[in-house]
């Protein structure tokens, strides 16, 4: 289930008096704002013997999620990324960011000796990242405790840590993602064009401003650029790439 952001002036292709191309964070105070309540069914076109197969695999992931819960585990993997963990409360129409650590992410990595091979993420505070300024393509290992959160496997507490620098790219660190979160913006343009980019943010959110209180997450831009579809930041790497192209 979701909450969509909806304004009645754009449903009817009005333009918005402040200009505003798509529904944001800006619009919490307008009488035109609404949100839209989305109930998802799941529909497969699985066979039945796929279909089986694919409940198999669930429920042995999820047998071996409960097995691994709270337990004090050794991991090992590269730095995918760093970002800064961002939440957000919504009173009264009104968002307020604030930060609460960093995230490390890795694309795959190794439990003891197995293989995992999906997204999972260190929650460090900034002390962590100061002392050892892991930056994308350093390879850590150390020993964390195993927890699950909405689907994102995330490792906390990180003790006996061993780190190989590979002097990967220069990433964020804590002044400029205080930056950041006093400027970024949520997301509402397509979300594929960001995939690769190191300025793409998860913002957790927390809405109080509905009967019941809603959890949910949106994708952030650290470059506060809400409108990905015209992303100047993409923009310029593409013309940077076809002069690159032009020059060869
Ligand atoms: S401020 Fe937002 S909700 Fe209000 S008219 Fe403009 S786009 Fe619509
Ligand atoms: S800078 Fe552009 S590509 Fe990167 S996250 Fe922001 S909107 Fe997306």
């Amino acid at each position: 289930m979701e909450f969509l952001w909806k304004c009645h002036d754009l449903d009817k292709g009005k333009k918005c008096p402040k200009n505003f191309k798509h529904v944001g964070r800006g619009c919490f105070s307008c009488k035109k704002f609404y949100d839209e309540k989305m109930t998802y069914r799941p529909e497969t076109d699985l066979d039945g013997k796929s279909l089986k197969r694919f409940m198999d695999d669930l429920l042995e992931y999820r047998g071996w999620l409960d097995s691994m819960r709270g337990k004090n585990v050794r991991f090992g993997g590269t730095v995918a990324s760093v970002f800064p963990h961002l939440k957000m409360a919504i009173d009264n129409g009104q968002g307020r960011v604030y930060m609460d650590g960093f995230y490390i992410s890795f694309d795959s990595g190794y439990f003891d000796n197995n293989l995992f091979d999906d997204k999972i993420y260190l929650r460090v505070n900034g002390r962590f990242l100061c002392r050892t300024e892991a930056t994308p393509g350093d390879d850590l290992e150390f020993d964390a405790i195993f927890t699950e959160d909405r689907g994102r496997i995330i490792l906390r507490n990180p003790k006996k840590i061993e780190m190989t620098k590979n002097g990967g790219k220069e990433c964020i660190n804590i002044s400029r993602a205080q930056v950041a979160r006093a400027t970024g913006k949520i997301i509402v343009g397509s979300i594929e064009k960001c995939e690769d980019c190191s300025y793409c943010s998860l913002i957790d959110i927390e809405d109080r401003s509905r009967k019941e209180i809603s959890h949910y997450r949106r994708f952030y831009c650290l470059r506060g650029i809400s409108d990905s579809d015209n992303c100047p930041a993409r923009i310029e790497e593409i013309i940077r790439a076809e002069k690159r192209k032009i020059r060869f």
